[in-house]
């Protein structure tokens, strides 16, 4: 047995209020609101003798994937963490490090009460024993919000004081890589853990743990409430579903744009009013640093999971950052190597000292592109996790789509 220090919903108001003086508060759907809308009816009724089969049987109809960037299946997911014996625990990722990605933040500043039902249909789902919000920190409202509202949820009944432990990041993007998620959980240094064993098997205190992104669940409880079809019946492009893109940069109205999965760069920057004045579209980050740069030339490829793939590319978190002609795409992605330098846990030497090596070699005026070749090959095929495994991106990409300005 292991002792789990629980961060009650108090402590972390009290400690929210004693680091952050100006947390605005924006203007959410409280518990009373979202209760007068039906909310926590249906997790009433599964908690009153549903079938969780049924419910993953849902969600695998809705086409429903993880929306923290790696696109696992959810419905397959509850299945994986099932299938191992309990107790079980419940994670949410919500560290939203992953530069230009801030959907996470929009919605729980919106509608914290739909991320919290999926968060408890799921945990419902998995019997998990207890549940973790590993919350970025520097989202001083978001957590205002949680503390307040998991301290509603437990005065109305609907979880027992504790069930959900609301914890605080510090800072560290490694952090929101699982593996090193639970690290931190646990107490410890957020370093990476070597897989396999998945967390689905051995993850919080080497139990099963079920992990999610904070929109995943928000869609969980909405498939439930509103049935697959609201995730199912939107097609685009030949695609389906929605994602929620993380729009930035050189654009009129950047934001949260929900739009269909198959949207193309063109869709987006419409949807988002076009170009800023004076400003032509030349390139853009399709998701995330990791994700590399795309030249204004590929505009008609649906952003979606696997469909950017054959472009030696993904959509991850969908945080998409449209440069102009007045961007570089070899500064940017310098910034983006000098930012995994920076972030690299150290763990492990490809990594770590790739990281270093990249920042050196790419600030030279010609690029040493064979040796920078050689050195993205050793971090791809020796790193531990992600962070180090898809750093070289951007290096590929600038090689592969802006020959010209190397
Ligand atoms: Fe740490 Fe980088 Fe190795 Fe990941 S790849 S474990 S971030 S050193």
């Amino acid at each position: 047995h292991h002792h789990i220090d629980h961060a009650t919903p108090e402590k972390v108001l009290a400690a929210i209020s004693a680091g952050h003086t100006h947390a605005e508060s924006p203007d959410y759907e409280d518990l009373a609101a979202y209760r007068s809308a039906g909310g926590y009816a249906r997790l009433e009724e599964l908690r009153a003798g549903g079938d969780w089969r049924e419910v993953q049987a849902q969600i695998k109809q809705s086409g429903l994937r993880g929306l923290g960037g790696a696109g696992f299946p959810s419905g397959t997911k509850w299945g994986f963490v099932r299938s191992n014996a309990g107790p079980r625990y419940l994670a949410v990722n919500g560290d939203e490090g992953e530069p230009g990605t801030f959907k996470d933040r929009y919605y729980l500043e919106r509608t914290p009460h739909l991320f919290l039902e999926g968060m408890l249909i799921a945990a419902w789902a998995v019997e998990a024993e207890t549940s973790f919000i590993y919350m970025r920190d520097e989202y001083p409202a978001v957590l205002h919000i949680l503390a307040q509202e998991i301290a509603a949820l437990e005065g109305a009944g609907l979880v027992p004081a504790g069930y959900i432990d609301l914890r605080r990041g510090a800072g560290a993007y490694i952090c929101g890589e699982e593996s090193a998620m639970i690290e931190s959980i646990e107490g410890k240094r957020g370093l990476p853990r070597h897989r396999p064993p998945f967390v689905a098997a051995v993850g919080i205190h080497n139990r099963p743990t079920l992990v999610h992104n904070v929109e995943t669940l928000l869609w969980v409880a909405r498939v439930v409430r509103e049935g697959p079809e609201c995730l199912n019946a939107v097609e685009h492009n030949g695609r389906t579903g929605l994602r929620s893109y993380s729009v930035s940069g050189r654009v009129k109205n950047p934001g949260v744009h929900l739009l269909p999965a198959g949207s193309t760069i063109t869709d987006i920057i419409a949807a988002c009013g076009g170009m800023l004045e004076g400003h032509i579209f030349s390139a853009y980050q399709p998701g995330g640093p990791s994700s590399g740069l795309l030249p204004a030339s590929i505009h008609d490829v649906p952003l979606d999971f696997d469909t950017l793939q054959p472009l030696g590319t993904f959509i991850g978190s969908a945080a998409v950052v449209v440069l102009s002609d007045q961007d570089s795409p070899r500064a940017a992605a310098l910034n983006m190597l000098r930012f995994f330098e920076d972030e690299s846990c150290g763990q492990c030497t490809p990594c770590r000292v790739g990281c270093e090596k990249a920042v050196k070699l790419m600030q030279a005026e010609t690029w040493d592109q064979p040796l920078l070749e050689d050195l993205t090959t050793a971090m791809v095929e020796a790193s531990i996790c992600g962070l180090g495994q898809a750093a070289p991106n951007p290096i590929k990409s600038v090689i592969k789509y802006f020959p010209s300005e190397i």
